[in-house]
């Protein structure tokens, strides 16, 4: 049983992988997700069916367009491998409720964090769209696990803390320090990780994006004012504190 489910569950990560890769593309162009089809960037060339089957037409395809015979991005086949990977790792032990219904949450954030991190590498950009889906998936589980307090707590002070202080730090030094998006990403964060877990990741993003920020200025690969994505860090913080919940805790305990 647990291995028919891990195949099924690895195919269904394929075909939402191909999926996110749609998203990936038309979120932040603000094309139609449903229609129309699937066309070649380069050409406009319609993608047939037996073209877009996830990772084997990549592998068929050569990686180039049939069409026009340019090149397709590796970040089609990655995204579709890491999504199918990560689904067949999580794959429920049984069809038990309480199993699927981890699966499905640890899975559907999964997804968001991975479309949001492409995106905003690539757009500076954290897409609405993507911050109300998280934020309806962990109000559901936030609803039902954990207490009122908690959720509620955890958003206000998720949204309102980055939001004083850019507010600040906009007034002494005329700049936006933190985009919109991501302040609405740390609120839709608080509403899962409550009060406490939501400061912490606010506390360990900014130290993992000031480090990573002066490693790429002293290699001079980036300048001193130039911007660079800041939802990456949230997005990492994040997923260790969902994904590896545990081993986090253990961690802030050995710290702390
Ligand atoms: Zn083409």
């Amino acid at each position: 049983m647990e291995n028919i489910l891990q195949v099924f569950s690895g195919i269904f990560g394929l075909l939402i992988g191909s999926f996110l890769n749609a998203l990936i593309y038309r979120l932040p162009r603000e094309i139609n997700i449903a229609y129309p089809g699937s066309a070649c960037p380069q050409c406009n060339h319609l993608i047939k069916w037996y073209e877009n089957i996830p990772l084997f037409s990549f592998i068929f395809l050569r990686g180039k367009c049939s069409a026009c015979h340019s090149k397709i991005s590796w970040q089609y086949p990655l995204i579709e491998f890491f999504t199918a990977l990560f689904a067949f790792v999580i794959s429920p032990h049984n069809l038990g409720v309480n199993e699927l219904f981890n699966y499905f949450f640890y899975f559907g954030v999964f997804c968001a964090f991975l479309v949001h991190f492409i995106i905003d590498v690539k757009h500076q950009v954290l897409p609405d769209s993507i911050n109300i889906y998280l934020g309806l998936l962990f109000f559901m589980v936030a609803l039902f696990t954990r207490p009122w307090s908690h959720w509620l707590i955890g958003a206000s002070f998720g949204f309102g803390f980055p939001l004083l202080v850019s507010w600040i730090f906009y007034q002494i030094r005329g700049q936006i320090g933190l985009g919109g998006g991501d302040i609405k990403l740390y609120g839709v964060l608080g509403i899962y990780l409550g009060p406490m877990g939501i400061m912490q990741n606010i506390f360990l993003s900014c130290f993992l994006g000031a480090i990573v920020g002066l490693i790429l200025m002293l290699a001079k690969i980036i300048k001193r004012d130039n911007p660079i994505p800041f939802g990456p860090f949230i997005l990492i913080v994040a997923s260790v504190q969902i994904f590896f919940e545990q081993w986090f805790n253990q961690l802030l305990r050995y710290i702390a």
